[in-house]
């Protein structure tokens, strides 16, 4: 673990909603405390400005959502000149994906060019958001949103030739790194299985669920006995349940019909068994089976169709598109390359690299394990003698050409309205957004772009005084597909310049923790889960969130000795109403959307350049992938080179 400047310590008693007190008062200003007024376009943020610190509910944290909603519902504001003067670039969101088109535009244009980004947040990164809890002086790191870089062998030449200028040499990341994701299973730590009386009648934590023979793994369930029957057949008969079909009508049946519905009326298990794979894919499209078509399960190694006659996925399959293709994957090509690499802040590591490129001052030291622990000065991000500025906490709300020549964009900060101009604008903010802040877009174009709708999911990080409680359970991890928090575990063991997880079970350690928002059983279609999540997920307090967790993990690992009160140190909710980008789904869309990378996909006809506005983002590829962020980048910058 780091050493830096000591920080107070953190006790229960200094506890209140997710924050050490003492810390919060301290030492990190609210954002909006912290902004001095100088300059009325580009409010200068203090010294003493550093939101990774700040606990409680962070993500799209209260302040950053406000305006762009009011703008939704019909506000308008009357803006006055930023007094910045034209820019060459004016970039909207400041995620990887916008600050990367920063980079590829000042790398074509040069190092003179003047250019702003702007985001509705009060920290840079968008979903690569870092969040940084202090005890005794050290530091503990975890990712408040984008985890990692996945697959990083396929990534693009582009992307990943990006991440190598920035410096991330993917060989001295394994050397160090080899054993992060094995560290605890070499310890003799297992993943788990918990069923929580709620849904199975009976709490029960199954240590070593997927390691053990399914027959094993049934017997030490709560389930009923008429279950626990179904769940060892599901996974050991060879029945084939379509033996009319040819290989590539049962590939057709099971791409159109929900795996729940494969489970239920095809192979026909107790319900019990499905709520097993509720969360299954959680991670990638925080919906359950009643939302993914059976063929995701199928393509994906699940049980339940070894006895089937199924054509497989060619090999090539979007081989060219970034990420994995969740659920749509060549599972051979998925696990095939490099493993992923995690940084310790997640792919916050790129979003400081990028912004150490674009502003070298504002970013301390020069290589990839130095970031880590690299001093950010957030006062220095919008000077007015930077080439590049980044703007926080200013939410855009209107881009429009003025003449043939230039931009105008008026973005809100602090309830006032300021506008700019520039030669080019690249919208990487979220492709729903934009139909409302650049009302000059072609009606199909607009339709295209509010077609998708983003995932809402929570990531969180819980720094705990000790992790001997997981020792003496014997587990690491434990996934719970029908609890508040369908997975909860230790995180990865990663080492970074100074910066060295926890490998001591004695020492203070982060655990993270996900939930995923769905609306299961009212018959609604992925997107439609999506918007009514999304609203019960902002309509969650942070008592709830933390209530759960507590409650939560006491039911878990109370058998190894856990006392919240005692062990958790701080908490942080990362809130993602507008997550994961919206990948194509058979069940509801055209088979061709999904299988291929057809030019009548929305995500193509809404990403279509207008006069000297582009658009990036990883919605442009409807692909919530970080390659997808920077890919599209580069292609809005190059599509400028046309005008
Ligand atoms: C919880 C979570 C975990 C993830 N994990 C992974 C992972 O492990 N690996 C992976 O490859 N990908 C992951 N992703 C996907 C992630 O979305 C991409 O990798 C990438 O970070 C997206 O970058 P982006 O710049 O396209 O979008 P964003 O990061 O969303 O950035 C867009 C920015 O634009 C801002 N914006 C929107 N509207 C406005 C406006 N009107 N004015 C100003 N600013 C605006 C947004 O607030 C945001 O800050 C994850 C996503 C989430 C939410």
């Amino acid at each position: 673990m780091t050493k830096r400047r000591t920080k107070p310590q953190i006790t229960r008693r200094d506890f209140l909603n997710g924050c050490a007190i003492s810390l919060a008062a301290g030492t990190a200003l609210s954002p909006m405390e912290a902004l001095a007024q100088t300059n009325p376009g580009s409010p200068s943020l203090s010294p003493d400005y550093y939101p990774p610190t700040l606990q409680g509910l962070r993500g799209s944290h209260e302040g950053s959502f406000e305006f762009a909603h009011a703008m939704r519902d019909g506000q308008s504001w009357q803006s006055v000149d930023a007094g910045d003067g034209h820019y060459d670039l004016v970039v909207v969101g400041g995620g990887i994906s916008g600050l990367a088109a920063a980079y590829f535009f000042r790398k074509q244009h040069g190092p003179q060019s003047r250019i702003l980004i702007l985001d509705n947040h009060d920290d840079f990164g968008g979903h690569a958001k870092r969040n940084e809890f202090w005890h005794e002086g050290r530091m503990y790191l975890v990712n408040g949103g984008t985890l990692n870089v996945e697959a990083p062998s396929q990534y693009s030449t582009v992307a990943a030739g990006l991440l190598w200028e920035l410096g991330l040499d993917r060989d001295r990341y394994y050397e160090k790194n080899r054993d992060i994701f094995s560290f605890y299973r070499d310890m003799g730590l297992r993943g788990s299985m918990f069923f929580d009386r709620e849904s199975f009648g009976a709490d029960k934590l199954v240590v070593g669920y997927n390691d053990m023979p399914i027959t094993e793994a049934a017997a030490q369930s709560p389930l009923s006995d008429k279950a626990r029957q179904d769940l060892v057949r599901l996974y050991e008969s060879r029945e084939n349940y379509f033996p009319g079909l040819s290989a590539a009508e049962t590939r057709q049946r099971l791409t159109h019909m929900s795996h729940e519905d494969y489970l239920l009326n095809v192979v026909k298990v107790h319900p019990d068994v499905v709520k097993l794979f509720h969360a299954s894919f959680y991670g990638s499209l925080v919906v359950g089976p009643d939302a993914i078509p059976a063929i995701y399960y199928r393509d994906n190694g699940y049980p339940g169709f070894a006895g089937l006659n199924v054509e497989d996925l060619p090999p090539e399959l979007l081989i060219n598109e970034p990420g994995g293709q969740h659920g749509r994957e060549n599972i051979d090509r998925a696990r095939s390359g490099d493993p992923d690499m995690y940084f310790p802040d997640g792919n916050a590591t790129i979003t400081r690299l990028l912004v150490r490129s674009l502003i070298p001052d504002a970013v301390t030291g020069d290589d990839m394990e130095d970031i880590v622990t690299a001093a950010v000065d957030y006062s220095l991000l919008d000077r007015s003698n930077n080439h590049c500025r980044v703007r926080l906490n200013s939410t855009v709300v209107n881009v429009r050409h003025q003449g043939e020549d230039q931009v105008r964009t008026e973005y809100v900060n602090n309830g006032q309205s300021y506008s700019v101009t520039s030669d080019s604008v690249v919208l990487a903010c979220w492709n729903t957004v934009i139909p409302y802040i650049c009302p000059e877009l072609p009606d199909s174009q607009k339709q295209a772009l509010g077609y998708g709708s983003k995932s809402p999911l929570v990531y969180g990080g819980v720094l705990l005084r000790n992790w001997e409680s997981f020792v003496d359970t014997g587990i690491s991890r434990v996934s719970a597909p029908t609890s508040f928090y369908s997975s909860l575990g230790l995180q990865a063991s990663v080492a970074m310049g100074d910066y060295q997880a926890a490998r001591n079970p004695d020492e203070p350690i982060v655990m993270r923790f996900s939930a995923y928002f769905d609306a299961p059983g009212r018959g609604l279609n992925r997107r439609e889960q999506h918007t009514v999540a999304r609203n019960n997920m902002l309509t969650t307090s942070f008592d709830t969130f933390e209530n759960n967790l507590r409650d939560q993990m006491t039911r878990v690992l109370s058998g190894g000795g856990f006392d919240d009160e005692r062990d958790i140190l701080g908490i942080t909710v990362n809130r993602w109403p507008h997550g994961y980008s919206y990948s194509y789904n058979p069940l509801y869309d055209p088979t061709e959307w999904a299988y291929t990378s057809t030019d009548e996909r929305p995500c193509v006809v809404g990403r279509q350049q207008h006069g000297r506005i582009s658009i990036a983002n990883s919605d442009a590829a409807a692909s919530p992938h970080t390659d997808a962020s920077i890919n599209e980048a580069y292609r809005a910058v190059n599509e400028m080179l046309n005008m």
